[in-house]
C-alpha cells in the first residue's frame, strides 16, 4: 500500500451479524417491538449479507423471519441460505419479475398483511437503519478521511449525517460497489449534509455489481496472508480504491463492513468457519 490507512474492523465484531449489518439491523429491531407485528420480513439475493444477518439476529432474539429470495431455484441452496435455513428463517422463492416489485409499497403492504409481518426494505436500509450508522462518526471523525465501501449508500449517508452533527470536517470517500450510472452521486448532490466534504468512487472498472475480476482476487488473497480478509463484492473494491487514488499524508480510516460469508459463493474459504458453534448456540 503506497499510503497508510486504520482499518476499523467492524468484520471482527461478530461473525454472524457482522460488518454494518447490526448499525442498520438495530433501528429496524426496535422499529419492530414497537410495531405489535408477529415476524420479520424482508428481501434479498442467493448471497445476501443482509438476510444472513438478519436470520441470525432473528434467532438470536427468537423472532420469526421470512426472507423473500430474488430469481433463485431452490436448489442447490447457496451456503448463505443454508445458514438462514439453519437458523431458522423461512424462505420464500420468486422469480425476478415478482422481485423487482420489493419497492412498491403495495406489495409491501401486501406482505405484512398476509403475514402480519415487520418489512424491512432490502439491505436493512430506510430510516431506521440510517439513525444505527450515525453512531460511526465517533471513531471517524478523528481522522482527515474515511473511507467506505457503498451500495445503497444508507451506511455512508447516517455517516455522513453524524459527522456533520459533530461539527466534523472529515471527508467522506465512499467507494461504489454498484455500476449505477451516476445515480449516487446524483442522489448524494441533494442529499449530503451541507458543507460535508465528500467523494465517490466509481469502480466499474471491475466490472459490475459482485463481479470478481482477477486483480480482485489477487488482492484478496495477498490481504488473506495479513489476516485482514475481505471479500469481492464490498471490502475488496474499498482497498482497491484506496491504494489507487488516496492522497498521501492525509490520516485515513478504512471501514471494513463485513460481508465475509460471502466470500463462500466465489470459492473462497470464510475465515470464521469456526465460530459455528456460535450459530449453535443461538439457535437452542
Ligand atoms: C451491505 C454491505 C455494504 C453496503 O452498505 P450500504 O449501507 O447499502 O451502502 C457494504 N459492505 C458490506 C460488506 C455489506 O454487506
Amino acid at each position: 500500500m503506497s499510503s497508510k490507512a486504520d482499518i476499523l474492523r467492524l468484520d471482527l465484531a461478530d461473525p454472524w451479524v457482522s460488518g454494518n449489518k447490526p448499525l442498520k439491523l438495530a433501528g429496524w429491531l426496535a422499529a419492530f417491538r414497537r410495531s405489535g407485528r408477529s415476524c420479520l420480513l424482508s428481501f434479498g439475493g442467493a448471497h445476501s449479507n443482509h438476510l444472513h444477518a438478519l436470520s441470525a439476529l432473528a434467532a438470536r432474539e427468537k423472532i420469526p423471519v421470512i426472507l423473500v429470495v430474488r430469481g433463485y431455484e431452490k436448489a442447490p441452496l447457496t451456503p448463505t441460505l443454508q445458514d438462514c435455513l439453519a437458523l431458522g428463517a423461512s424462505l420464500q422463492f420468486v422469480d425476478r419479475v415478482t422481485y423487482a416489485k420489493r419497492y412498491d409499497s403495495v406489495w409491501q403492504q401486501d406482505l405484512a398483511v398476509a403475514f402480519n409481518a415487520l418489512v424491512i426494505p432490502e439491505g436493512g436500509d430506510g430510516q431506521p437503519g440510517l439513525v444505527g450508522c450515525r453512531s460511526l462518526a465517533d471513531i471517524a471523525s478523528g481522522y482527515d478521511d474515511v473511507w467506505l465501501a457503498v451500495g445503497s449508500g444508507t451506511t455512508a449517508m447516517g455517516l455522513a449525517q453524524g459527522l456533520a452533527a459533530r461539527h466534523s470536517r472529515t471527508r467522506l470517500v465512499g467507494v461504489n460497489a454498484v455500476a449505477d450510472q451516476g445515480e449516487r452521486q446524483r442522489d448524494w448532490q441533494h442529499g449530503m449534509p451541507e458543507g460535508m466534504e465528500w467523494s465517490l468512487i466509481d469502480t466499474s472498472v471491475l466490472g459490475g455489481f459482485a463481479k470478481a475480476p482477477a486483480t480482485l482476487l489477487e488482492l484478496i488473497h495477498a490481504y488473506d496472508q495479513h489476516n485482514v480478509p475481505l471479500d469481492p463484492v464490498y471490502t475488496a473494491r474499498l482497498v482497491w480504491a484506496f491504494e489507487h487514488f488516496a492522497i498521501p499524508n492525509r490520516r485515513s480510516l478504512l471501514i471494513h463492513t463485513g460481508g465475509l460469508q460471502g466470500r463462500r459463493g466465489y470459492g473462497l474459504t470464510w475465515p470464521v468457519d469456526s465460530c459455528t458453534s456460535l450459530l449453535t448456540a443461538s439457535v437452542v
